[in-house]
């Protein structure tokens, strides 16, 4: 068994838009519980990859599991989040006019399908868990606030707990910091760092500083291949790197 401890594996991917090969015999690995960090100018493929992994986008070529053994290239979008890989958007998307709390409760409801029942009582199993991922993205003490009412980094915390109440294997997370206040971007490294472990986080970031707070190993993505991997002092010191990103 060649995929043994990882929970992502891609080899040779290819996907090409009107002939332009915006992925180009992509190969990339995940480990069970790994913080990956992926880098790499606009354009690099980085957005193509993750629209792979969710399905939203199929390769022409190449294969794409989860796990050792299943094929994500014979699901469907919706499937695969089903599988247990979640992702988030750069933008926030929650229920503004529901309460912290109810937003997290909706995204229980529709795991089980009984999609926004007035009717719906948690279990007391699930009221742990609603508890647990309220402390975890630090919103215990805002339970009862309308979202609406949230900071932006708040309300990308928020995000992620909804996707943490489906219990999710990966989570992609695209430019999780942006737009956040130091402090703000401080606790969400604090976050991502209780989160791996129990769950693998492929995070798609041009914050260098956050990288190096929450990252051991990062892949530089560059036209729609892997440039290099390593720690981030290892790819910024790679003069392959420093032209990507310095166009010398
Ligand atoms: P990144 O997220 O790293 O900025 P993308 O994955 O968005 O890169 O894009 C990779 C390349 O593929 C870019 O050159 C982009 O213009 C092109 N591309 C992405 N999606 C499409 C599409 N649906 N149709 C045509 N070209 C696309």
């Amino acid at each position: 068994d060649t995929t043994h401890g990882r929970i992502l594996y891609l080899e040779d991917v290819c996907v090409s838009f009107d002939g332009f090969r915006a992925i180009n015999k992509l190969s990339l690995d995940i480990a069970p519980g790994e913080l990956r960090c992926i880098i790499g100018p606009n354009g690099a493929g980085k957005t193509t990859m993750m629209d792979i992994i969710t399905g939203k986008t199929r390769p022409d070529t190449g294969s794409v599991f989860f796990g050792s053994t299943i094929d994500l290239l014979r699901y469907k979008e919706a499937e695969i989040a089903q599988l247990g890989i979640g992702r988030k958007f750069q933008k926030p998307t929650v229920f503004e006019q529901l309460t912290v709390y109810e937003n997290l409760e909706l995204a229980l409801k529709t795991d089980k399908g009984v999609h926004a029942s007035i009717f719906f009582q948690p279990d007391s199993e699930q009221s742990d868990r609603l508890a647990e991922v309220l402390r975890t993205i630090h919103l215990a003490e805002s339970v009862n606030r309308l979202a609406g009412t949230l900071s932006h980094g708040q309300k990308q915390w928020l995000e992620i707990g909804m996707l943490l109440m489906q219990d999710p294997k990966l989570l992609l997370l695209d430019e999780p910091v942006a737009g956040m206040t130091d402090e703000e971007t401080a606790r969400t490294a604090e976050l991502f760092l209780s989160l791996k472990g129990q769950h693998s986080l492929m995070v798609v970031e041009h914050d260098m500083s956050f990288i190096k707070t929450i990252s051991e190993k990062v892949t530089v993505l560059h036209e729609g291949s892997v440039l290099a991997e390593g720690t981030l002092e290892q790819v910024q010191s790679d003069e392959r790197v420093i032209e990507v990103y310095l166009g010398r």
